[in-house]
Formats: structure tokens, sequence, C-alpha cells
């Protein structure tokens, strides 16, 4: 499939992400079964899969929306932006991060080091994919959708210059 100039190919299809959300969403239930956790979702990318995951979660629960990007076209810059966007009192608070994808872990790690000085009682992240070879920050992912090789992947939220965000299945770029 063509999207501007690239062509792309399916990668994991709609069926496959749904089964496996529902799975991390059991998960979740049962890790925090008597709490409530706040999940805090990334946007744009993970507006899918915070909506499916959502939808599973049976425990109490709250979700707010945050905005960072440090992407640009298919090469990540390494520059992080800062997090906009977080209006809840997040002390004490069990958060769940809600991410589309863990590539070199940058995003995440920023992310985290300016959460936790809010003061958060625990804090887990949920990304559906992670690029694992690519990975080179430290990091701990509790909730991983799937682990995918280094691939320049779009649909189901995730874009390329802002467009197939709205693709039901994950295309990967075609060699
Ligand atoms: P990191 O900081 O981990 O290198 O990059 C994380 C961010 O880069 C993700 O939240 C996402 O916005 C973007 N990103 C990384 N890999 C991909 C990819 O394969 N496709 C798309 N569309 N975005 C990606």
């Amino acid at each position: 499939m063509k999207v501007k100039d690239k062509e792309f190919s399916i990668f994991i299809d709609r069926a496959k992400i749904l089964e496996r959300v529902a799975a991390l969403a059991k998960e979740i239930n049962q890790d925090y079964e008597g709490k409530t956790p706040l999940f805090v979702a990334v946007l744009n990318g993970s507006f899918m899969f915070a909506s499916d995951l959502m939808k599973g979660i049976e425990i109490s629960a709250e979700i707010s929306f945050i905005k960072l990007n440090s992407y640009n076209r298919t090469h990540s810059t390494g520059k992080v932006k800062e997090l906009i966007g977080l209006d809840e009192n997040i002390f004490g608070r069990h958060l769940i991060i809600i991410e589309d994808i863990v590539d070199t872990g940058l995003t995440i790690k920023h992310m985290l080091e300016e959460l936790r000085e809010l003061g958060p009682k625990s804090v887990e992240i949920a990304t559906l994919l992670h690029k694992k070879e690519a990975t080179k920050e430290p990091l701990s992912l509790r909730y991983v959708g799937f682990e995918i090789p280094k691939k320049f992947v779009i649909g189901y939220g995730l874009d390329y210059d802002g467009h197939a965000r709205n693709l039901n299945d994950i295309y990967s770029l075609a060699n």
C-alpha cells in the first residue's frame, strides 16, 4: 500500500492486535485489582491503542492525555519535547503510561523523569510496540503488546508524516 511517497506492507492485522490488547487489559485488571490507576495516554500515536485497551479495563480507573513528540518523519531526532496537558494531581497515584511504540527509549525515559518528580506512588509502562534492538536506555516495560524488529511502522494510530493513523492494521515499510 502506498502512503505518500513510500510503499508499506501489512505487518500485524487488526484481529491479532485486538486479541493482544485484550490480553494486556486482562493482565492490568488482575495486577491493579483494588487500586484505581490513572492511565496517562501519550498523544497522538497511542489514541487507538488507548481506546481499545480501556475498553477491556474493568477495575476502577481514570485516564488522562498528554502530548509530546520527538519524531521527525522516519528518523528519531533524539530531541525530546516537553510534556504538556497533564492537569491531574498525580501525587500518590498509580500511573500506567500508554505509549504507541518504544524505539530508542529516549522519549519514555525523559517522560518518566518528569513524572517521577511529581510524586506518583508507582509508574508502569504499557506500550503496544517495542523495538527492542533499538532501545538504548535501560527501561522496564511492564506491558508490551508486540516486540518488533527495527522497522518503520504505521497504522493503528501511528503516522507517516501525519498520514495513516486511521488504518486498522499495522503496516511496515516495504524494502
Ligand atoms: P523513542 O524516543 O523511543 O526513540 O521514540 C518514540 C516515539 O517515536 C514514538 O512515540 C513514536 O512517536 C515515534 N516512533 C518510533 N518508531 C516509530 C515507527 O516505527 N513509526 C512511527 N510512526 N513512529 C515511530
